[in-house]
């Protein structure tokens, strides 16, 4: 660190040089975020300085944290549900899986994941002592119920649905897993980071949420397709009890226990994914998802009229081909599989699909 202070405006023409050098999202189809909606980022700028992690200090961000819980949970059809704004779809999926560890309490415990699910879950293992079981997916890349079913045994501790894969865009079985959790008295975790936000306002949506009796606990991240700043994700769960097995004694603050993993935490961000939801409404996220949907849609028929085969046909923004080349200038995404990815997110709008077709043209000519 420097002895001495520089100015201000060198700093910040220092900043500009850095930011400069980010790629513009122009370009960028590789992402699950976007950048936020005006209304989010104004929002964010008058909480800068506010703590959830001591909540009795800011009763009024606090207060717009429950919001957001209540406003998510009435879209999951649980008004009551309780939770808590993580940092995203990582925390969210570490803090169920924890709960569910408490919940189990069984000497070896393992927890059921689709092959296809994020890598958070093999850190939250790594992290909780948990056996990771990847259970197989079906042709479709839906995870297969019955191969959950076949690696269930009595130190199963939790199953995991996703909603939105992260590679190819599928949402699983969750009613078939919900019957499951049901059957064997598991604890069931939907991850819902990406998809929580698409899936609700698709025109036929598949169940996935706590109208399924079997669900225990949705992770969704408003910073993904719910066009806050970062970071923003919430943990919901199906009862208070459920978050407070998580709780440690916090004698200095000005409560008395947290059950959240991380101790100082942002109020900006949950305020500005508060902001939007509600100035967006469910008629706004609907024209954001239908546009997004429709983009995916054309991405994919404008690459097949190039003989470029389509990975999988996704049940929500995520396009993928059978192909290891892509179009120069663009920053796309591979899977596992070596599959090309592309996330129609907000900011790939209709111009940059046919932007990006077009040069597909010109490579794959
Ligand atoms: N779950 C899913 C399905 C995801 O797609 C992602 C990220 O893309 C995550 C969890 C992790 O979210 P984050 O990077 O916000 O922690």
């Amino acid at each position: 660190m420097r002895e001495c202070g520089i100015p201000e405006e060198e700093i910040f023409a220092f900043l500009a040089g850095r930011k400069a050098e980010d790629l513009s999202h122009d370009t960028i189809l590789s992402s699950m975020c976007t950048p936020p909606h005006p209304v989010a980022a104004r929002a964010h700028m008058l909480f800068l300085e506010t703590n959830l992690g001591d909540p009795g200090l800011f009763p009024g961000t606090a207060q717009i944290e429950r919001e957001l819980v209540a406003l998510l949970g009435s879209l999951y059809h649980l008004p009551e549900a309780a939770g808590y704004a993580s940092s995203g779809g990582t925390e969210s999926n570490i803090q169920a899986l924890r709960i569910a560890k408490e919940q189990g309490r069984v000497a070896a415990p393992n927890v059921v994941v689709p092959s296809s699910s994020h890598f958070s879950f093999e850190k939250a293992c790594r992290m909780l002592g948990l056996e990771l079981r990847k259970a197989p997916l079906d042709t479709d890349r839906r995870v297969d119920h019955a191969g959950v079913e076949a690696l269930i045994d009595e130190s199963t501790v939790a199953l995991v649905g996703v909603v939105g894969t992260t590679e190819y865009g599928m949402v699983d079985p969750v009613a078939a897993l919900a019957r499951l959790a049901i059957e064997h008295d598991l604890f069931l975790h939907v991850d819902a980071a990406f998809g929580g936000l698409v899936v609700p306002f698709l025109l036929d949506p598949p169940d996935f949420d706590f109208a399924l009796d079997g669900v225990s606990s949705i992770a969704v991240d408003p910073h993904k397709m719910g066009l806050s700043t970062i970071p923003a994700g919430c943990l919901l769960v199906r009862e208070p009890g459920l978050l407070e097995l998580l709780n440690v004694d916090t004698p200095y603050l000005s409560v008395r226990q947290e059950y959240t993993l991380a101790g100082t935490r942002p109020g900006a961000p949950v305020v500005g994914a508060y902001a939007v939801l509600e100035y967006l409404g469910r008629e706004g996220m609907r024209a954001l998802v239908e546009g997004c949907m429709e983009n995916t849609r054309r991405l994919i028929a404008g690459l097949e009229a190039l003989g470029i085969e389509r990975a999988a046909t996704p049940d929500v923004n995520v396009a993928t081909f059978r192909t290891t080349s892509a179009p120069p200038g663009w920053r796309v995404s591979f899977t596992r599989e070596n599959d090309m990815r592309c996330v129609c997110m907000p900011h790939v709008s209709g111009d940059v699909v046919e932007r990006f077709i077009a040069s597909a043209e010109r490579h794959y000519a």
